[in-house]
Protein backbone atom coordinates (compact mmCIF):
# COMPACT_ATOMS: atom_id res chain seq x y z
CA UNK A 1 0.00 0.00 0.00
CA UNK A 2 1.08 3.48 -0.85
CA UNK A 3 0.05 6.52 1.97
CA UNK A 4 -0.37 9.86 0.32
CA UNK A 5 0.45 13.02 2.03
CA UNK A 6 0.43 17.05 0.86
CA UNK A 7 3.76 17.30 2.64
CA UNK A 8 6.81 15.31 4.02
CA UNK A 9 9.33 16.73 6.79
CA UNK A 10 12.04 14.38 7.23
CA UNK A 11 13.85 14.83 10.81
CA UNK A 12 11.85 15.93 13.74
CA UNK A 13 14.86 17.92 14.94
CA UNK A 14 13.63 21.86 16.39
CA UNK A 15 14.24 22.93 12.49
CA UNK A 16 12.01 20.09 10.90
CA UNK A 17 9.58 20.31 14.01
CA UNK A 18 9.33 23.90 13.19
CA UNK A 19 8.62 23.83 9.62
CA UNK A 20 5.88 21.13 9.83
CA UNK A 21 4.06 23.69 12.26
CA UNK A 22 4.33 26.50 9.74
CA UNK A 23 3.39 24.00 6.91
CA UNK A 24 0.29 22.77 9.04
CA UNK A 25 -0.77 26.33 10.46
CA UNK A 26 -0.74 27.08 6.25
CA UNK A 27 -2.94 24.55 6.54
CA UNK A 28 -1.18 21.63 5.24
CA UNK A 29 -1.63 18.03 5.52
CA UNK A 30 1.81 17.18 6.82
CA UNK A 31 3.68 13.82 8.10
CA UNK A 32 7.28 14.01 9.94
CA UNK A 33 8.65 11.00 9.49
CA UNK A 34 11.76 10.89 11.98
CA UNK A 35 14.16 7.70 12.49
CA UNK A 36 14.95 7.56 16.12
CA UNK A 37 12.02 6.90 18.64
CA UNK A 38 11.44 10.74 19.89
CA UNK A 39 11.84 14.23 18.63
CA UNK A 40 15.35 15.88 18.92
CA UNK A 41 17.40 13.04 19.25
CA UNK A 42 20.93 14.62 17.39
CA UNK A 43 21.78 18.52 17.09
CA UNK A 44 18.94 19.70 18.92
CA UNK A 45 19.25 17.97 22.29
CA UNK A 46 23.13 18.07 21.73
CA UNK A 47 24.14 22.11 21.73
CA UNK A 48 24.48 25.05 24.16
CA UNK A 49 20.30 26.01 24.07
CA UNK A 50 21.73 29.83 23.81
CA UNK A 51 19.30 32.21 22.73
CA UNK A 52 21.64 33.72 20.60
CA UNK A 53 21.59 37.86 20.07
CA UNK A 54 22.96 37.31 16.40
CA UNK A 55 26.42 38.96 16.59
CA UNK A 56 28.76 36.75 15.09
CA UNK A 57 27.30 36.42 11.40
CA UNK A 58 28.10 38.63 8.10
CA UNK A 59 25.50 40.91 7.48
CA UNK A 60 22.68 40.39 5.14
CA UNK A 61 23.64 36.46 5.34
CA UNK A 62 20.97 34.28 6.61
CA UNK A 63 22.76 33.32 9.61
CA UNK A 64 22.52 36.93 10.60
CA UNK A 65 18.68 37.90 9.52
CA UNK A 66 17.22 34.73 10.84
CA UNK A 67 19.06 34.91 13.90
CA UNK A 68 18.18 38.47 14.54
CA UNK A 69 14.94 37.99 13.65
CA UNK A 70 14.45 34.22 14.95
CA UNK A 71 15.47 35.83 18.72
CA UNK A 72 12.66 38.36 18.83
CA UNK A 73 10.29 35.98 17.49
CA UNK A 74 11.53 32.69 20.06
CA UNK A 75 10.73 35.11 23.05
CA UNK A 76 7.47 36.00 22.20
CA UNK A 77 6.60 32.54 21.87
CA UNK A 78 8.48 31.17 24.87
CA UNK A 79 6.34 33.49 26.58
CA UNK A 80 2.78 32.69 24.43
CA UNK A 81 4.12 28.97 24.94
CA UNK A 82 5.27 28.57 28.74
CA UNK A 83 9.03 27.53 27.10
CA UNK A 84 11.19 27.61 29.73
CA UNK A 85 13.69 30.94 29.17
CA UNK A 86 15.66 33.42 30.97
CA UNK A 87 17.62 36.41 29.12
CA UNK A 88 20.06 36.35 31.18
CA UNK A 89 22.76 38.49 28.99
CA UNK A 90 26.03 37.64 27.84
CA UNK A 91 29.57 38.75 28.47
CA UNK A 92 32.34 38.77 25.69
CA UNK A 93 35.72 39.00 27.20
CA UNK A 94 39.24 40.15 26.37
CA UNK A 95 41.80 38.67 28.35
CA UNK A 96 44.76 40.01 27.03
CA UNK A 97 44.92 43.69 24.83
CA UNK A 98 45.51 41.62 21.91
CA UNK A 99 42.63 40.10 22.17
CA UNK A 100 40.41 43.40 22.24
CA UNK A 101 40.39 44.05 18.14
CA UNK A 102 38.46 40.64 17.91
CA UNK A 103 35.80 42.06 20.43
CA UNK A 104 35.38 44.95 18.33
CA UNK A 105 35.03 42.71 15.42
CA UNK A 106 32.26 41.18 17.05
CA UNK A 107 30.32 44.76 18.37
CA UNK A 108 31.10 45.99 14.51
CA UNK A 109 29.71 42.73 13.36
CA UNK A 110 26.47 42.61 15.43
CA UNK A 111 25.98 47.01 14.46
CA UNK A 112 25.79 45.93 10.90
CA UNK A 113 23.28 43.03 11.78
CA UNK A 114 20.70 45.63 13.45
CA UNK A 115 21.91 44.58 16.97
CA UNK A 116 22.46 48.04 18.50
CA UNK A 117 22.17 47.37 22.49
CA UNK A 118 25.62 46.37 22.74
CA UNK A 119 27.41 48.11 25.93
CA UNK A 120 31.06 48.18 26.49
CA UNK A 121 32.04 47.13 29.94
CA UNK A 122 35.09 48.40 31.86
CA UNK A 123 37.04 45.54 34.03
CA UNK A 124 35.73 47.05 37.25
CA UNK A 125 31.71 47.48 35.76
CA UNK A 126 32.30 43.75 34.42
CA UNK A 127 33.77 42.86 37.59
CA UNK A 128 30.80 44.30 39.43
CA UNK A 129 28.73 42.16 37.60
CA UNK A 130 30.67 39.12 37.91
CA UNK A 131 33.78 39.10 40.75
CA UNK A 132 35.30 36.05 39.65
CA UNK A 133 35.54 37.42 35.47
CA UNK A 134 39.10 37.87 34.77
CA UNK A 135 39.32 40.45 31.49
CA UNK A 136 40.93 43.75 30.85
CA UNK A 137 37.23 44.74 28.67
CA UNK A 138 33.93 42.98 27.88
CA UNK A 139 30.84 43.88 25.98
CA UNK A 140 27.72 43.23 27.01
CA UNK A 141 24.88 41.63 25.00
CA UNK A 142 21.19 41.95 27.04
CA UNK A 143 19.65 40.00 24.95
CA UNK A 144 21.51 36.45 24.79
CA UNK A 145 19.31 34.13 26.70
CA UNK A 146 19.45 30.52 27.64
CA UNK A 147 16.56 27.86 26.78
CA UNK A 148 14.83 24.65 27.55
CA UNK A 149 15.04 23.66 23.77
CA UNK A 150 13.43 19.89 24.83
CA UNK A 151 10.10 22.21 25.73
CA UNK A 152 10.87 24.56 22.91
CA UNK A 153 10.39 21.10 20.81
CA UNK A 154 7.33 20.11 22.13
CA UNK A 155 5.35 23.12 22.42
CA UNK A 156 6.50 22.88 18.62
CA UNK A 157 5.50 19.55 18.03
CA UNK A 158 2.16 20.43 19.81
CA UNK A 159 1.14 23.35 17.55
CA UNK A 160 1.97 21.31 14.68
CA UNK A 161 -0.37 18.39 15.87
CA UNK A 162 -3.27 20.83 16.91
CA UNK A 163 -3.06 21.65 13.22
CA UNK A 164 -3.38 17.90 11.97
CA UNK A 165 0.54 17.00 11.51
CA UNK A 166 1.30 13.74 12.38
CA UNK A 167 4.95 12.66 14.06
CA UNK A 168 5.45 8.94 12.98
CA UNK A 169 8.92 7.86 14.89
CA UNK A 170 10.74 4.89 14.09
CA UNK A 171 10.55 5.64 10.39
CA UNK A 172 13.96 6.42 8.50
CA UNK A 173 13.66 7.88 4.72
CA UNK A 174 15.80 4.88 3.16
CA UNK A 175 15.27 6.62 -0.46
CA UNK A 176 13.18 8.08 -2.38
CA UNK A 177 12.64 8.87 -6.21
CA UNK A 178 11.20 12.63 -7.60
CA UNK A 179 7.84 11.86 -9.77
CA UNK A 180 6.39 14.31 -12.58
CA UNK A 181 3.94 15.46 -9.59
CA UNK A 182 5.65 14.80 -6.33
CA UNK A 183 8.13 12.41 -5.17
CA UNK A 184 7.69 8.73 -3.78
CA UNK A 185 9.79 7.59 0.02
CA UNK A 186 11.35 4.34 0.74
CA UNK A 187 10.30 3.68 4.55
CA UNK A 188 11.97 1.38 6.96
CA UNK A 189 11.14 0.67 10.50
CA UNK A 190 9.16 -1.87 12.02
CA UNK A 191 6.53 -1.38 9.45
CA UNK A 192 8.24 -0.41 6.14
CA UNK A 193 5.90 1.66 3.42
CA UNK A 194 6.28 3.64 0.57
CA UNK A 195 4.88 7.46 1.05
CA UNK A 196 3.69 9.62 -1.88
CA UNK A 197 3.92 13.69 -1.11
CA UNK A 198 3.60 16.74 -3.26
CA UNK A 199 6.02 18.38 -1.13
CA UNK A 200 9.15 17.67 0.53
CA UNK A 201 11.36 19.17 3.16
CA UNK A 202 14.60 17.59 4.01
CA UNK A 203 15.44 18.90 7.69
CA UNK A 204 17.84 15.51 8.55
CA UNK A 205 20.34 17.99 10.14
CA UNK A 206 24.03 16.13 9.63
CA UNK A 207 22.51 13.59 7.17
CA UNK A 208 20.58 16.09 4.97
CA UNK A 209 23.75 15.89 2.23
CA UNK A 210 23.60 12.19 2.00
CA UNK A 211 19.61 11.65 2.09
CA UNK A 212 19.24 13.99 -0.84
CA UNK A 213 21.85 11.97 -2.61
CA UNK A 214 19.55 8.66 -2.02
CA UNK A 215 16.43 10.77 -3.59
CA UNK A 216 16.30 9.94 -7.18
CA UNK A 217 15.86 13.35 -9.53
CA UNK A 218 17.81 15.73 -7.24
CA UNK A 219 20.95 17.27 -9.13
CA UNK A 220 24.11 16.17 -7.44
CA UNK A 221 25.77 19.25 -8.29
CA UNK A 222 23.04 21.04 -6.15
CA UNK A 223 24.41 19.10 -3.00
CA UNK A 224 26.82 19.96 -0.73
CA UNK A 225 29.60 18.25 0.48
CA UNK A 226 29.00 17.06 4.99
CA UNK A 227 31.66 17.49 6.83
CA UNK A 228 31.18 16.74 10.89
CA UNK A 229 32.67 19.37 14.02
CA UNK A 230 32.34 18.03 16.61
CA UNK A 231 32.14 20.22 19.82
CA UNK A 232 31.99 18.75 23.61
CA UNK A 233 31.37 19.94 26.98
CA UNK A 234 32.08 19.78 30.36
CA UNK A 235 29.75 20.19 33.24
CA UNK A 236 31.20 21.94 36.64
CA UNK A 237 31.03 20.05 39.94
CA UNK A 238 29.22 22.17 42.42
CA UNK A 239 28.03 25.46 41.74
CA UNK A 240 29.22 28.55 39.44
CA UNK A 241 29.72 32.08 40.56
CA UNK A 242 28.61 33.51 37.04
CA UNK A 243 24.79 34.38 37.02
CA UNK A 244 25.22 35.45 32.75
CA UNK A 245 26.72 33.55 29.83
CA UNK A 246 30.96 34.09 29.44
CA UNK A 247 31.91 33.81 25.92
CA UNK A 248 35.75 34.23 25.17
CA UNK A 249 37.04 35.65 21.37
CA UNK A 250 35.99 33.27 18.87
CA UNK A 251 37.80 30.33 17.56
CA UNK A 252 37.93 29.32 13.75
CA UNK A 253 34.94 26.71 13.57
CA UNK A 254 33.20 27.65 16.69
CA UNK A 255 32.27 30.63 19.15
CA UNK A 256 35.07 29.52 22.03
CA UNK A 257 34.86 27.32 24.97
CA UNK A 258 32.21 29.58 26.35
CA UNK A 259 30.37 28.84 29.54
CA UNK A 260 26.57 28.44 29.66
CA UNK A 261 24.00 27.91 31.99
CA UNK A 262 21.24 25.57 31.89
CA UNK A 263 17.34 26.40 33.67
CA UNK A 264 18.47 25.12 36.74
CA UNK A 265 21.89 27.29 37.30
CA UNK A 266 23.77 24.05 36.37
CA UNK A 267 27.31 25.58 34.48
CA UNK A 268 28.49 23.65 31.47
CA UNK A 269 31.94 24.68 29.58
CA UNK A 270 32.11 24.21 25.54
CA UNK A 271 32.57 23.66 22.72
CA UNK A 272 35.64 22.82 21.35
CA UNK A 273 36.50 22.14 17.91
CA UNK A 274 37.33 18.79 16.42
CA UNK A 275 36.58 17.80 12.97
CA UNK A 276 36.12 14.26 12.36
CA UNK A 277 35.32 11.30 9.57
CA UNK A 278 31.74 10.37 10.90
CA UNK A 279 29.22 11.20 13.44
CA UNK A 280 30.50 9.87 16.95
CA UNK A 281 29.23 11.56 20.45
CA UNK A 282 31.74 10.21 22.51
CA UNK A 283 33.58 12.40 24.67
CA UNK A 284 37.21 11.80 25.54
CA UNK A 285 38.28 12.97 28.98
CA UNK A 286 41.34 13.89 28.15
CA UNK A 287 39.84 17.19 26.13
CA UNK A 288 39.34 18.28 29.87
CA UNK A 289 43.14 19.27 30.20
CA UNK A 290 42.93 22.00 26.96
CA UNK A 291 39.50 23.05 28.99
CA UNK A 292 41.47 24.07 32.04
CA UNK A 293 43.83 26.52 29.90
CA UNK A 294 40.80 28.16 28.30
CA UNK A 295 38.44 29.06 30.95
CA UNK A 296 41.00 29.78 33.36
CA UNK A 297 41.76 32.58 30.90
CA UNK A 298 38.79 34.78 31.85
CA UNK A 299 38.03 32.83 34.73
CA UNK A 300 41.52 31.79 36.87
CA UNK A 301 39.42 30.55 40.19
CA UNK A 302 38.44 27.34 38.07
CA UNK A 303 39.51 24.43 40.53
CA UNK A 304 41.37 21.14 39.09
CA UNK A 305 39.32 18.14 38.83
CA UNK A 306 36.12 20.50 38.82
CA UNK A 307 35.34 19.73 35.16
CA UNK A 308 33.90 16.40 34.15
CA UNK A 309 32.58 15.24 30.73
CA UNK A 310 29.18 16.10 29.72
CA UNK A 311 28.21 15.22 26.13
CA UNK A 312 29.15 15.77 22.34
CA UNK A 313 27.45 17.91 19.57
CA UNK A 314 28.49 17.83 15.76
CA UNK A 315 27.93 20.76 13.80
CA UNK A 316 26.09 20.15 10.57
CA UNK A 317 28.58 21.68 8.44
CA UNK A 318 28.76 21.93 4.62
CA UNK A 319 32.06 23.96 4.20
CA UNK A 320 35.59 22.71 5.49
CA UNK A 321 38.39 23.47 8.07
CA UNK A 322 40.50 25.42 5.37
CA UNK A 323 36.96 27.25 3.57
CA UNK A 324 35.07 30.29 5.07
CA UNK A 325 32.48 29.54 6.87
CA UNK A 326 29.13 28.74 4.78
CA UNK A 327 25.65 30.31 5.71
CA UNK A 328 22.38 28.39 6.34
CA UNK A 329 21.42 26.77 3.12
CA UNK A 330 17.53 26.85 2.70
CA UNK A 331 17.15 24.87 -1.12
CA UNK A 332 14.46 25.12 -3.07
CA UNK A 333 13.14 25.33 -6.55
CA UNK A 334 14.98 28.41 -7.73
CA UNK A 335 17.83 26.36 -7.25
CA UNK A 336 17.84 22.86 -8.06
CA UNK A 337 14.81 22.92 -9.91
CA UNK A 338 12.37 20.20 -8.36
CA UNK A 339 9.12 22.05 -7.80
CA UNK A 340 8.20 21.19 -3.96
CA UNK A 341 11.50 20.42 -2.74
CA UNK A 342 13.11 21.87 -0.14
CA UNK A 343 16.89 21.30 1.40
CA UNK A 344 17.79 22.71 5.04
CA UNK A 345 21.85 22.54 4.33
CA UNK A 346 24.59 23.17 6.73
CA UNK A 347 21.91 24.40 9.70
CA UNK A 348 24.57 24.68 12.65
CA UNK A 349 24.52 27.43 15.13
CA UNK A 350 22.31 29.62 15.49
CA UNK A 351 19.55 27.17 14.25
CA UNK A 352 18.19 27.14 17.59
CA UNK A 353 17.39 30.36 17.75
CA UNK A 354 16.89 30.96 14.07
CA UNK A 355 14.42 28.40 13.93
CA UNK A 356 11.06 30.32 12.89
CA UNK A 357 12.48 32.03 10.56
CA UNK A 358 14.28 29.39 8.59
CA UNK A 359 11.02 27.32 9.28
CA UNK A 360 9.03 30.71 7.04
CA UNK A 361 11.65 30.58 4.35
CA UNK A 362 11.02 26.84 3.72
CA UNK A 363 7.39 27.14 3.36
CA UNK A 364 7.65 30.14 1.46
CA UNK A 365 10.27 28.32 -0.57
CA UNK A 366 7.47 26.44 -1.37
CA UNK A 367 4.96 28.48 -2.08
CA UNK A 368 2.69 26.67 0.41
C1 LIG B 1 27.82 21.98 19.55
C2 LIG B 1 26.63 22.79 19.08
C3 LIG B 1 26.18 23.87 19.82
C4 LIG B 1 25.11 24.64 19.38
N1 LIG B 1 24.63 25.64 20.16
C5 LIG B 1 23.56 26.38 19.74
C6 LIG B 1 23.04 27.42 20.55
O1 LIG B 1 23.47 27.63 21.68
N2 LIG B 1 22.02 28.16 20.04
C7 LIG B 1 21.51 27.95 18.80
O2 LIG B 1 20.64 28.71 18.38
N3 LIG B 1 21.94 26.92 18.05
C8 LIG B 1 22.93 26.12 18.49
N4 LIG B 1 23.38 25.08 17.74
C9 LIG B 1 22.69 24.78 16.48
C10 LIG B 1 21.41 23.98 16.69
O3 LIG B 1 21.57 23.00 17.67
C11 LIG B 1 21.03 23.34 15.34
O4 LIG B 1 21.00 24.33 14.34
C12 LIG B 1 19.67 22.66 15.36
O5 LIG B 1 19.54 21.81 16.48
C13 LIG B 1 19.48 21.88 14.08
O6 LIG B 1 18.23 21.26 14.11
P1 LIG B 1 17.77 20.30 12.95
O7 LIG B 1 16.36 20.00 13.20
O8 LIG B 1 18.18 20.91 11.63
O9 LIG B 1 18.73 19.01 13.08
P2 LIG B 1 18.68 17.79 14.09
O10 LIG B 1 18.36 18.21 15.46
O11 LIG B 1 19.95 17.04 13.90
O12 LIG B 1 17.48 16.91 13.57
C14 LIG B 1 17.57 16.11 12.43
C15 LIG B 1 16.68 14.91 12.65
O13 LIG B 1 16.62 14.16 11.44
C16 LIG B 1 16.56 12.80 11.79
N5 LIG B 1 16.97 12.03 10.61
C17 LIG B 1 18.20 11.99 10.04
N6 LIG B 1 18.19 11.20 8.96
C18 LIG B 1 16.92 10.71 8.84
C19 LIG B 1 16.29 9.83 7.92
N7 LIG B 1 16.95 9.29 6.89
N8 LIG B 1 14.97 9.54 8.09
C20 LIG B 1 14.28 10.09 9.14
N9 LIG B 1 14.84 10.91 10.05
C21 LIG B 1 16.15 11.24 9.90
C22 LIG B 1 17.51 12.68 12.97
O14 LIG B 1 17.26 11.52 13.73
C23 LIG B 1 17.22 13.96 13.73
O15 LIG B 1 16.23 13.79 14.71
C24 LIG B 1 24.45 24.30 18.16
C25 LIG B 1 24.90 23.21 17.41
C26 LIG B 1 25.98 22.45 17.86
C27 LIG B 1 26.44 21.25 17.08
Amino acid sequence: MVDEVDAVVIGAGVVGLAVARALALAGREVIVLERAYTIGFETSSRNSEVIHGGLYYPAGSLKATACVEGRQRLYEYCRDHGVPHAALGKLIVATSEEEIPGVQKIEAAARANGVDNLEWLSVAEAQRMEPELNCVAALLSPSTGIIDSHALMLAYQGDAEDAGAFVVFRSPVLSGRVLNDGFELAVGGDEPTTIRCGMLVNASGLYAPSLARSIDGIPLDTIPPAYFCRGVYFTLAGRTPFRRLIYPVPVPGGLGVHITLDLAGQARFGPDVEWIGDVDYAVDPRRGDAFYAAVRRYWPGLRDGALQPGYAGIRPKISGPNDPAADFVVQGPATHGVPGLVNMYGIESPGLTASLPLADEAVRQLGA
